[in-house]
């Protein structure tokens, strides 16, 4: 095992000599793998990274962060989210298998607006094959949709678990808090994709997140009448899909010559976002009308969340109030900010909160 690890070492490193140092950072989230890349890119000189704070993390978690900092010699910036979990968990509920509203909120913007401020273009991952199934297909280098602005670097992505602790053990790395408490991975306190025997586990470990987190579990199961509450409470919330409530705002069509006729009291005025349509014309005539009604939407389902300001590669998008806006002399018309693949309908608010509008566009 220990000649394998030696010439996995020298290849990771001899891979990772191959990026800017300057413009290359660990995306550190405290797990054992992202240890082991750490470690590896200090010793080929890269010593800057950050970990994305989900607000929900435990103490020992914020202490371990600092303790591999000043042990490994690496500075670790911390990302925070515009809105913690809190704060987000009321408009959108529980988050779970079906309704995955907290990654694309609280984990990857704020790691995209990091590397856009700091000119990061290659993050540092410890991602590696045989984690899941899913990850059985990622590459060594890699892109991820919800981070357009960097690549993904994956050093140890055919590094098996043994390997990764046999280097930790080789050298003796501070043991990340989770496995030292039992758990078998590192993750979100609340995860849903956690199993009931670790999140059970996860109870007992990090009582007062829980008990705050079950307290609005109760709360939310009352205020919507939820059938069979105590299923939900005792981990229905995991595969939780919420009713929708939907807004209709109707009357409103798109010609063909472009034009957006609002018949309900509402102008083009009320929605600052559609100047981000000045080119339309230029469009498909589908596509066009596909934009206007996920901007208008956009701009009526926003709660704040600031997923999709880290996607404008101009910085065009900010909250006003904790509404969206846009500054127009800024945008160049590039639609990112409506790419649904990047962000699911392209507004987490549209997608996830509790109450959404939906507007009737048909063609004259
Ligand atoms: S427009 Fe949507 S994605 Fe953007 S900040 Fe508002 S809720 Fe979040
Ligand atoms: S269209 Fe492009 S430049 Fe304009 S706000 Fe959207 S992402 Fe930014």
């Amino acid at each position: 095992m220990r000649e394998k690890l030696k010439g996995k070492e020298y290849e990771a490193k001899q891979f990772l000599r191959k990026f800017p140092k300057e413009k290359t950072v660990v995306s550190f989230s405290g797990g054992k793998d992202s240890l082991v890349a750490l470690h590896l890119a200090q010793r080929v000189g890269i010593k800057k990274a950050v970990f994305s704070d989900t607000t929900i993390e435990s103490q020992d978690t914020i202490d371990y962060i600092k303790e591999v900092s000043i042990t490994l010699g690496v500075k670790i910036d911390i990302a925070k989210p515009k809105k913690s979990f809190w704060e987000l968990l009321p408009i959108f509920g529980p988050p779970s298998i079906n309704h995955r509203w907290c990654c694309p909120t609280i984990k990857y913007p704020q790691l995209n607006e990091y590397a856009k401020k700091q000119g990061v273009l290659y993050y540092i991952t410890g991602l590696r094959r045989n984690e899941s199934i899913i990850r059985m297909n990622y590459t060594k280098v890699s892109k991820n949709p919800m981070m357009p602005h960097v690549i993904q670097i994956n050093p140890i992505i055919d590094w098996t678990s043994e390997e990764v602790w046999e280097y930790i053990k080789k050298h003796e790395l501070p043991i990340p808090p989770s496995y030292k408490k039992g758990l078998s991975r590192n993750g979100c306190v609340v995860c849903p994709y956690k199993s009931p025997k670790e999140l059970n586990m996860l109870k007992k470990i990090e009582p007062e997140i829980w008990s705050k987190f079950e307290e609005f579990l109760i709360m939310y199961a009352n205020m919507l009448g939820i059938h069979n509450k105590k299923e939900f409470l005792e981990g229905g919330w995991r595969s939780w899909r919420p009713p929708t409530k939907r807004k209709v705002v109707e009357n409103i069509e798109v010609t063909e010559n472009y034009r957006i006729m609002f018949n309900n009291g509402f102008s083009e005025k009320n929605f600052n976002l559609l100047g981000i349509l000045k080119t339309g014309n230029q469009l498909p005539f589908h596509d066009f009308q596909k934009k206007v009604k996920i901007l208008i939407e956009k701009e009526l389902n926003c709660v704040g969340c600031g997923a999709c300001l880290s996607l404008c590669p101009n910085d065009a998008l900010y909250l006003d109030n904790d509404k969206i806006n846009v500054d127009l002399s800024k945008c160049a018309h590039c639609y990112e900010c409506l790419n649904t693949s990047k962000l699911r309908g392209a507004c987490i608010g549209r997608t996830y909160s509790l109450e959404t509008s939906i507007i009737n566009i048909d063609k004259k």
